[in-house]
């Protein structure tokens, strides 16, 4: 089966909002058409609409960093599932390791919030990953096994067919470690096979799997010639128009 790629930035909490119009009329028109592949944002929640308008008539999506599992409510600071559609906002991040390890994610709220994202016609990228010490341990496949199991929890076979799952080993976050492909594709070809589980081969052959971590414009083709891994999460190399841009490229 042939997947169509996706490639999502994941800005984290960088940029002004100045700097996020100019990168978006930089990219803009050098974003291949939705019909090779899916090229994401995730920036800001504050700087979404301002993008989303800039980029309307390109192929370039947006995608929110996070979300409330609920659609109103006293949640001080939170930010909606509808009001993500409501501006037109496609995709979004649940469950990244920073969220799970700062701000009290767990698998039971990621699973909250896929569910929240189907109701409102997100496409969620559910994150899943491995500490250091969980892989020196040998914990890898039993941690992220579990992580996608909970996260999928409930959701209809359709649902998870439209899912987005992101494996990124948090010991090659930020770190200019990047797993080998070889391992990374081993661990997207695992998550392929609790899909296949919980579901069946076409809804396994159907989930896009990305791989993030470290991943630079030098690393992303060896990525992506392997079997299990449909694309990536990008962050640090994709806050320059160059670096995102040259991924793209090699991605293709
Ligand atoms: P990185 O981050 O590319 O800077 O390692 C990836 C991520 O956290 O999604």
């Amino acid at each position: 089966m042939m997947r169509k790629p996706i490639i999502a930035g994941n800005w984290k909490m960088n940029k002004s909002y100045s700097e996020a119009m100019t990168f978006t009329r930089e990219v803009n028109q050098k974003i291949p058409s939705e019909d090779v592949m899916d090229t994401v944002i995730c920036a800001p929640a504050i700087f979404l609409k301002g993008m989303e308008e800039r980029a309307e008539d390109t192929p370039l999506q947006m995608g929110a960093q996070t979300m409330h599992f609920e659609n109103s409510g006293a949640f001080t600071g939170e930010i909606s599932p509808k009001s993500l559609a409501d501006i037109g906002i496609s995709f979004v991040i649940i469950g990244h390791s920073e969220r799970r390890e700062m701000f009290n994610e767990t698998d039971e709220t990621v699973n909250k919030k896929m569910h929240a994202a189907f109701r409102e016609d997100l496409t969620p990228i559910m994150c899943c990953g491995e500490t250091l010490n969980q892989k020196e341990e040998g914990f890898t496949e039993k941690v992220v096994s579990e992580q996608v199991t909970k996260g999928f929890n409930g959701l209809s076979k359709e649902q998870a067919k439209r899912a987005i799952v992101a494996y990124e080993p948090i010991w090659a976050i930020g770190t200019g470690r990047t797993s080998s492909p070889e391992d990374a594709n081993k661990t997207c070809g695992l998550i392929r096979q609790v899909i296949e589980q919980l579901y069946d081969n076409e809804t396994a052959q159907s989930v896009r799997i990305q791989y993030g971590g470290s991943v630079k414009p030098e690393n992303i083709s060896s990525l992506m010639e392997k079997e299990h891994i449909d694309g990536a999460l990008v962050g640090g190399a994709s806050l320059q128009a160059d670096s995102f841009l040259a991924i793209i490229e090699g991605a293709k």
